[in-house]
């Protein structure tokens, strides 16, 4: 029986971005006789101009069917006005939360051929590998109620509920756990234990989970001294395991460590590693039907979904070494660029990792 991937581009640079990956996706699929029907929809503004909501039922409906499916980026200017239940981001929660897809992670490795792309001195992070896990599902991007109100002295005022369950932390703390295992059997669990209720109960639990993993070295961290640490000394960490919004400006503050959004890969898994695979980055209106985005975030998705959802290793890393070998070659997009590389776009970079992936 085949295995399904839905294909869902999205906006902005999606488009762009997922031709390059299909391509790859395409020859890996060729050459190492995956056995892939790939079926293709929209998500997202370009699923609201076709739909006219951001998740149709039927895309959902596929999504379901599906093995995997692989993201572009949603949302942009031109659907920024309308109102917030169908905006374009919100087909990207309901796809997560309907998929039940709690567990994302994204790792923040530093190839050393883009050393000089970081902000940061290469002394501190060269040899860079880090792997956020960050829940998905719950917390404040989902807790109710949510509201704005007026009070009575006229003044609007906001809130927002940021709720977690035991068994929601349970159940990351876990995937927290058994990455650990699988790397340097060092996991930092990051929250606002000092603060926040739900941060007290997350602690409780991952200490309690903790039991079941003696081999994993387990620390507790605030996310203000974590946000701090990861530009101070960004090698300390292994594995962090953080909350749904903890974990969104963690995992963005570790991208730009490795000097470009463009290049971070991100995996989004259910309790069964069925998976939805997307960059770390968004649409990138700014630069979008110019040509000149990177793919390889992208393409890096596609060697996770092939390791995660299909444990097809091999075809991951020939990916992974062809990405290698393109950056080898000193092929760049502008995002990853410095003097004396070779400034290519969007579709020369997709099809250098095609080529080289033929060579090996
Ligand atoms: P963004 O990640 O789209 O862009 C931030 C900056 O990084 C921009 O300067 C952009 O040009 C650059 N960039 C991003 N990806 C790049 C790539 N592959 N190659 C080269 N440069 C790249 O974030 P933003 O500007 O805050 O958001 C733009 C839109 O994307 C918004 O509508 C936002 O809601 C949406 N968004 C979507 C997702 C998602 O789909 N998962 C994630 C974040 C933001």
């Amino acid at each position: 029986m085949s295995k399904q991937i839905l294909i869902l581009p999205g906006d902005g640079i999606g488009p762009e971005i997922m031709a390059e990956a299909v391509k790859v996706l395409e020859a890996v699929n060729r050459d190492h006789d995956l056995g892939f029907e790939l079926v293709h929809d929209d998500l997202g503004g370009a699923a609201i101009d076709r739909y006219g909501v951001p998740l149709a039922d039927e895309t959902l409906a596929r999504a379901r069917a599906a093995d995997a499916v692989l993201l572009g980026a949603v949302g942009g200017p031109k659907w920024d006005k309308l109102e917030r239940d169908i905006r374009p981001e919100r087909g990207l929660l309901k796809i997560r939360s309907a998929l039940g897809l709690f567990g994302n992670l994204r790792p923040a490795i530093l190839y050393p051929q883009l050393a000089e792309a970081s902000t940061l001195k290469p002394e501190v992070v060269s040899g860079l590998d880090i792997l956020i896990v960050r829940e998905l599902t719950g917390g404040i991007y989902f807790g109710s109620p949510r509201e704005t109100r007026v009070l009575e002295n006229g003044e609007r005022q906001a809130f927002d509920t940021l709720p977690y369950s035991e068994g929601e932390i349970r159940r990351i703390a876990r995937v927290g756990f058994d990455m650990a295992r699988l790397r340097g059997k060092k996991l930092c669990s990051v929250d606002k234990a000092n603060v926040l209720e739900s941060s007290r109960l997350w602690r409780e639990v991952v200490e309690e989970v903790a039991k079941d993993y003696p081999d994993v070295e387990l620390s507790h961290m605030y996310v203000d001294n974590a946000a701090m640490q990861l530009v101070r000394a960004p090698k300390q960490f292994d594995v962090i395991v953080t909350d749904n919004m903890f974990g969104d400006i963690l995992s963005d503050e570790a991208s730009m460590l490795t000097g470009s959004i463009g290049m971070l890969p991100s995996a989004s898994l259910d309790a069964h590693n069925k998976g939805m695979y997307e960059p770390c980055h968004g649409s990138a209106p700014d630069i979008a039907g110019q040509g000149v985005a990177n793919p390889l975030a992208t393409i890096l998705s596609v060697a996770m979904m092939l390791r995660y959802t299909f444990g097809a290793a091999a075809a991951a890393e020939a990916i992974e070494a062809a990405v290698g070998q393109v950056l080898d070659q000193g092929l760049r997009t502008g995002d990853i660029w410095s003097e004396g590389k070779q400034r290519v776009g969007t579709r020369e970079m997709g099809e250098a990792v095609v080529a080289a992936l033929v060579r090996r």
